[in-house]
């Protein structure tokens, strides 16, 4: 079974998708770490975020063993992502990667912001997660507080309503919830909340199937 979560809200760096695959036994991939890879791999050698041919080279070099690197889940990488998530010849390079790790056994929970409309479009169960902005800036600022980093959260809010709209609009894979999926907002849900909601969704389609 192939589970697509995506979403503005859809990684709260990555919790709900790893607690998902966690509790089916499957394995998780936070394809947003692969995009801030992309851009920590341009920023790491001075390169100007824009430069298309520079991203596709980084995404051909991709290494999964530096995902692992604390420094990807920074606000500033998480910014220079979505700046190099836009070009599409860097989200075509991506595609395959993604798609493998997918449909490897015994079956995969992938979050991101294309995995229910593009990367899986047949994907078992999708669902778009949503939560209000402001929570969400809080919840970042937390989180950065936590990792030692200076967070503010109006500027966090104002980074977030940013990329939102950035993802929202590109030509290649906009943000957008597919036709057919279950959307769960977690605006007022802590994490364990958010986590039986979306177990609730699987299961739910997993009786219709
Ligand atoms: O989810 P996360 O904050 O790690 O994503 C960082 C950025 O990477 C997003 O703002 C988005 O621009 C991009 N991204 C994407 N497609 C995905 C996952 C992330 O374009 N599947």
């Amino acid at each position: 079974m192939i589970i697509a979560i995506d979403g503005p809200a859809a990684s709260g760096k990555g919790t709900l998708g790893k607690r998902l695959a966690h509790h089916y036994g499957y394995r998780h991939l936070d394809t947003g770490v692969i995009y801030r890879a992309v851009a920590y791999a341009m920023m790491a050698m001075g390169a100007d975020l824009n430069d298309e041919v520079l991203a596709v080279a980084a995404a051909l070099e991709l290494d999964p063993e530096k995902f692992g690197n604390p420094i990807l889940k920074t606000q500033q990488v998480g910014e220079g992502a979505s700046v190099v998530s836009a070009f599409p010849k860097v989200r075509e390079v991506l595609v395959n990667f993604q798609r493998q790790f997918a449909a490897d056994p015994p079956g995969a929970v992938l979050d991101g912001r294309d995995i229910g409309t593009v990367i899986c479009p047949d994907a078992d169960v999708k669902i778009f997660v949503v939560a209000d902005p402001r929570v969400r800036a809080r919840r970042r600022t937390l989180e950065a507080r936590a990792r030692g980093e200076v967070a503010d959260e109006e500027a966090v809010l104002a980074d977030i309503l940013k990329r939102d709209e950035r993802d929202k609009n590109r030509a290649v894979a906009p943000l957008r919830p597919a036709p057919d999926a279950h959307t769960l907002d977690n605006s007022n849900l802590d994490i364990e909340a958010g986590v039986r909601a979306a177990i609730a969704i699987v299961e739910q389609a997993r009786a219709k199937r």
